[in-house]
């Protein structure tokens, strides 16, 4: 038989994926698993929007709606734009998806072509890569590290430039690091983005977990010659908690919105449309209270992340995730077991604790291990003490 396309064969799995395969055999065998690789969470979405959608429902809403999504959602999103993120939209210029990651795909694939080049700063969400090459361009890393806060400097973003760079990824707060940049840390990138005449992808989904002081900027509030370039991409999945209902969406001024629409037209039409309606719901009620427990999450686990011997960790200004850096425990073997790499760190964790994390690898960053604080606390608290003795135990 003739060989699949090697734009299918050629993506990678997600890092998750062999690791939640773990934490399902463990939970076959009736054994504990205390589970920090959830990207989810743990507050209940609003009640508002479980009520649009009823209400949706009881209204007969079940055919297809605009390609865009229903217009009372998008003028909520105008909305919501304007007074979370001081950026000027109108309805036609924004498209709901299938949730941010749809939305992303979307946002590639119009602005890359063959051979185009996309700049991911990394440590790097890992679907950021696959969906580029999916688009049939190429994913260039610009690195950062933990003294810079895992932020991309305008001196390594401009370094990764090329002729051939189409767009630039911003992801702030970002997934896996937290780093979250500042206005004036936006506006050095701003520069570097309208001196090379390139795009902006720019990923706002963690926008609510924010523990610096106002809200997160967006890169597109810079000015019109900004705006003009980004395609921001937004959602409820993380700020409602309702990652299951696939809302995501792209705000883009035309002509971009334009092919947006068009290219989701052609492949999945629009979202679904009691998800839309819940959506409506759900941005009338973004759980703020919950998420400001989220900051004493964070502070106890980087205590305790910080506590350990040979472990450093950059304390995250946003989203819920702390990315130690383990490298000064890798190359030593647990009860005789090697373990080499991050895989193989979390893979032994797992086993012998019952605590499942995600290595850093698929995030391009081999040394470091992902832990999500979206837990209740006292599973956070059992979990680092348990990591805290396995730690402990390595020879
Ligand atoms: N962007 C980032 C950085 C994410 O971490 C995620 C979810 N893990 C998404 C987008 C996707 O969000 P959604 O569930 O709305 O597709």
């Amino acid at each position: 038989m003739k060989t699949l396309s090697t734009r299918a064969t050629g993506l990678a799995a997600s890092p998750t994926l062999s690791l939640n395969a773990r934490l399902a055999a463990r939970r076959h065998a009736g054994e504990e698993v205390l589970n920090l690789s959830v990207g989810e969470p743990d507050f209940a979405m609003p009640e508002s929007a479980a009520l649009w959608a009823r209400k949706a429902i009881d209204d007969g809403r079940s055919r297809y709606t605009e390609v865009a999504g229903v217009l009372e959602l998008r003028e909520r999103i105008v909305r919501k734009l304007a007074e979370d993120n001081g950026l000027r939209y109108g309805p036609d210029d924004i498209v709901v998806s299938a949730g941010a990651k749809h939305a992303l795909y979307n946002a590639f694939f119009v602005l890359c072509g063959s051979g185009d080049e996309v700049v991911i700063p990394s440590p790097y969400w890992v679907t950021y890569p696959e969906q580029v090459r999916a688009a049939g361009a190429v994913p260039v890393f610009a690195a950062t590290d933990e003294r810079s806060g895992f932020k991309l400097t305008a001196a390594r973003r401009e370094a990764a430039v090329t002729e051939r760079t189409k767009a630039v990824v911003l992801n702030s707060p970002g997934n896996p690091t937290g780093a979250t940049y500042t206005r004036a840390e936006l506006a050095e990138l701003a520069e570097v983005v309208l001196r090379h005449d390139l795009y902006v992808v720019e990923d706002l989904i963690y926008e609510h977990f924010h523990y610096g002081p106002g809200p997160v900027p967006s890169i597109a509030a810079l000015g019109d010659e900004l705006r003009e370039r980004t395609v921001v991409v937004n959602g409820i999945s993380k700020s409602c908690a309702m990652t299951g209902w696939r809302i995501g969406y792209t705000a883009a001024p035309s002509p971009l919105a334009r092919w947006i629409k068009r290219f989701q037209g052609q492949v999945t039409s629009n979202a679904s449309v009691v998800a839309q309606y819940a959506a409506i719901g759900a941005m009338d009620d973004v759980p703020w209270r919950d998420i400001a427990s989220y900051r004493d999450r964070r502070d106890f686990g980087h205590r305790a992340l910080t506590g350990i011997p040979e472990v450093r960790c950059v304390l995250p200004d946003g989203a819920f995730y702390l990315f130690p850096d383990v490298s000064g425990l890798l190359g030593r073997t647990h009860e005789g077991v090697p373990l080499r790499t991050s895989d193989e760190f979390c893979a032994r964790l797992l086993d012998v604790t019952g605590v499942g994390l995600v290595p850093g690898t698929g995030f391009g960053a081999d040394d470091h291990l992902r832990l999500s604080y979206a837990v209740s606390p006292d599973v956070l608290a059992e979990a680092l003490s348990r990591l805290s003795e396995f730690a402990a135990a390595l020879r």
